[in-house]
């Protein structure tokens, strides 16, 4: 059993020390997440015991490694609440986007999305895109949304669960249910919101979800998509080559069924092994348990940054759907400097600039901004230390 509490001690690289000799404080987090230990021994024990290639080698190596690939598929559904014939490994957020934006055939019919969207959720929906302005509560207007879907010519609705900017929850559920009602698909973007919050794809009902592995401690080079089954079988190869065909001869090809026609080639096998040491030290945990401090930690940084910034600029919703990761500006101050002081002054980790979020800050009129995100491995101090170096650096660094 982990103790959430003392969870920190689970990441060896919080042992490491900042360049200056002070203790690493990592709150770039929505970037990405630290590995724990237990991932880091599966992709090594995989690595020194079973390596081999999957889905072709008649040898016990072949047999072991497609078995614990396989393994993964399952812990991964059991995760969204999913069939494994549902899940697709992907390399990340960005490539289970596109594949649902080159293989679902939108009938030519449009696609609403929303101008709060990272660029992975952004680029690759093109001129056919419908994107929904951000309220004064970094939310999306229901009743535009409904006037859109009212002309019934909208094939797929692609929206964040949670801001990678503000942070912001979204209420999925209504984007749902209203979606449906008019006909439409809805693809939810669950890269941030995976790393922290349960995620019962029945119980949403959305038609597509994807989230990145890295995120939620598992190594880089492996991401989720999942679809419901029969739009995966109705949709399109993505990539086309070894491992997406039954056969092929001069006769023609016969596709695989999904998920592995949309597999191509050798995946990031040791990463999907990771992935599945992540999920289950997550699920040991308890997903009650991760989302509730991550709550605790949320209102700790609201707090703060109140208290001791109270000039700075705080995107998005502060109260009911707020929640980490908090994006700052503060009036004179760049974030890159700030954030190169807090990393060479103090040791501490957060990222700078637009977050790959740039058409939310040119929506809202926000300068490049400070990002503070936090995970599973932070304590209250970690962020106290944070704002306190971001108060000192302040008259450093002004304009
Ligand atoms: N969507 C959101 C909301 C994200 O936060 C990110 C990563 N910052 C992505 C998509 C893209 O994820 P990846 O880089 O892992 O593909």
């Amino acid at each position: 059993m982990y103790d959430l509490d003392n969870i920190a001690q689970e990441f060896p690289i919080l042992k490491r020390l900042a360049p200056n000799g002070s203790p690493l404080i990592y709150l770039d987090s929505a970037a990405t997440a630290l590995k724990p230990q237990c991932v880091i021994d599966a992709v090594s024990h995989f690595l020194c015991s079973h390596t081999a290639n999957i889905h072709r080698s008649v040898h016990f190596l072949g047999d072991e490694a497609t078995e614990a690939f396989e393994g993964v598929r399952d812990t991964v559904a059991c995760f969204l609440n999913a069939e494994p014939n549902e899940i697709v490994f992907v390399k990340n957020t960005t490539e289970g986007l596109n594949l649902v934006a080159n293989c679902f055939d939108l009938n030519g019919k449009r696609i609403i999305s929303s101008l709060g969207e990272h660029h992975s959720n952004y680029l690759p929906w093109g001129d056919n895109t419908y994107r929904l302005a951000m309220n004064e509560y970094g939310q999306i207007d229901f009743k535009e949304l409904t006037a859109e879907l009212e002309k019934k010519d909208v094939a797929l609705v692609s929206l964040s669960f949670a801001s990678n900017v503000t942070g912001n929850i979204f209420d999925i559920r209504k984007v749902i249910s209203l979606s449906h009602d008019f006909g439409a698909k809805v693809l939810i973007d669950a890269a941030q919101a995976a790393p922290h919050i349960a995620i019962d794809v029945e119980e949403l009902g959305c038609d597509f979800l994807v989230f990145s592995g890295h995120k939620l401690g598992a190594p880089s080079g492996v991401g989720v998509l999942f679809g419901k089954a029969e739009l995966l079988e109705n949709m399109s190869l993505f990539l086309k080559g070894g491992s997406t065909i039954e056969s092929v001869s001069s006769e023609g090809v016969i596709v695989k069924n999904a998920p592995w026609k949309f597999e191509a080639g050798t995946p990031a096998i040791e990463s999907v092994i990771g992935l599945g040491a992540a999920i289950q030290f997550l699920l040991e945990i308890g997903m009650d348990k991760v989302e509730e401090k991550f709550k605790r930690l949320s209102k700790f940084t609201e707090a703060e940054i109140n208290k001791k910034l109270p000039n700075a600029i705080v995107m998005g919703v502060q109260g009911e759907y707020s929640s980490g990761p908090y994006s700052i500006n503060i009036a004179g101050v760049s974030s890159h400097l700030l954030a190169r002081g807090l990393s060479d002054r103090y040791g501490i980790c957060v990222r700078s600039g637009y977050h790959c979020a740039q058409p939310l800050h040119q929506h809202v009129n926000a300068e490049p901004s400070l990002r503070i995100s936090f995970w599973i491995y932070n304590s209250e101090e970690d962020i106290k230390q944070a704002i306190d170096g971001i108060v000192s650096l302040i008259n450093v660094v002004s304009r």
